[in-house]
């Protein structure tokens, strides 16, 4: 990745006016929402810290050794961190090996970047012991933070970073964007809402299925609702769906269910679907919509843990039913 996307001139630019003027900082923090392509940036800003010809756009030139390296995942002075498993925690044992590899001097004696993502996936203890790296900063060393739930980033961590915000593109920049990356451009309006307005993540959406799964799901919600599919044997299919989607669409369709209830459908994200949310919420106290969605809150906080995935998708489920079938 040597490009910036289109809405990301403004946060290069203030990548480059302090690197420019000697003012990069040992660590810095980008954060904003999901799906809008931070990460893609902290890897442009790595890779362009470490080429050997930087362009006149101050992006990486692509083809030398050190961007080749970086291409085939062997740079040595390139660290990037993420969890060993989509959704679980990064380990403290990770950030050692971190810290081990930054006690030795780069190898090719320039800058070494690191890439932490996403950081608020450390667990506390890795958190701890980065927090020491980033008490004692290096030379040349740039360690690159990504977030899309700052708050959930211990405040020692984010204090000793250069915060760097990402805001959700403009529709019309995310949509002519999104049309030209698809194979089916008709399809990018019904993705873009879907993903909430984040073009990167449409696009995964787009290449995976993912708008048909989401229809799958919403059927298989409103058969346990009616009592037409068991809830223990939905949460066994559901739990085949990799990265916790389930549980993050529900916790989305809940919000709407809510607005919905409050009287206000024009608020609903998923607007695609908002009649199908409507009849789902009409037999069920907005009170108990409330409790629900704590309990997805919880579930989706527990999921990152070592907690039984399965689990927490049939006792939702049964919830769910239970939600249904009190009037
Ligand atoms: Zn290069």
């Amino acid at each position: 990745m040597t490009n910036i996307y289109p809405w990301q001139t403004a946060p290069w630019q203030q990548f480059l006016q302090r690197r420019s003027k000697g003012q990069l900082p040992h660590a810095l923090l980008l954060y904003g929402p999901e799906g809008i392509g931070k990460e893609e940036f902290a890897r442009t800003a790595a890779t362009a810290l470490l080429c050997e010809q930087v362009g006149a756009d101050g992006l990486a030139c692509g083809v030398c050794k050190s961007c080749q390296l970086i291409d085939s995942g062997n740079h040595p002075d390139f660290i990037s961190i993420q969890p060993e498993e989509a959704g679980k925690a990064i380990k403290i044992d990770q950030v050692r090996e971190l810290i081990r590899q930054m006690s030795l001097s780069a190898h090719f004696g320039g800058y070494r970047t690191v890439l932490v993502s996403p950081a608020e996936q450390m667990n506390l203890a890795a958190a701890n012991a980065l927090l020491k790296t980033l008490e004692e900063p290096q030379a040349n060393t740039l360690i690159i933070l990504v977030t899309s739930q700052l708050s959930r980033l211990p405040a020692t961590i984010r204090s000793r970073c250069q915060m760097l915000r990402f805001s959700m593109p403009e529709h019309a920049a995310a949509l002519s964007w999104l049309k030209s990356t698809i194979d089916d451009p008709a399809q990018a309006d019904k993705l873009l809402i879907t993903a909430g307005g984040a073009p990167l993540l449409a696009r995964q959406m787009a290449a995976n299925g993912t708008i048909q799964l989401r229809q799958q799901l919403l059927q298989d919600l409103t058969a346990v609702a009616g009592g037409k599919k068991q809830a223990i044997a939905v949460a066994g299919e559901w739990l085949k769906q990799t990265e916790g989607k389930p549980l993050q669409w529900l916790y989305h369709w809940v919000c709407d269910m809510i607005r919905i209830k409050c009287g206000d459908e024009s608020l609903a994200i998923n607007q695609d679907i908002a009649n199908q949310l409507q009849s789902l919420a009409q037999a069920i106290d907005l009170k108990r919509l409330y409790h629900f969605l704590d309990q997805l809150s919880d579930a989706i906080r527990f999921r990152q843990t070592s907690a039984n995935e399965l689990l927490l998708l049939e006792g939702l489920l049964l919830n769910w039913t239970y939600l249904k079938t009190v009037k």
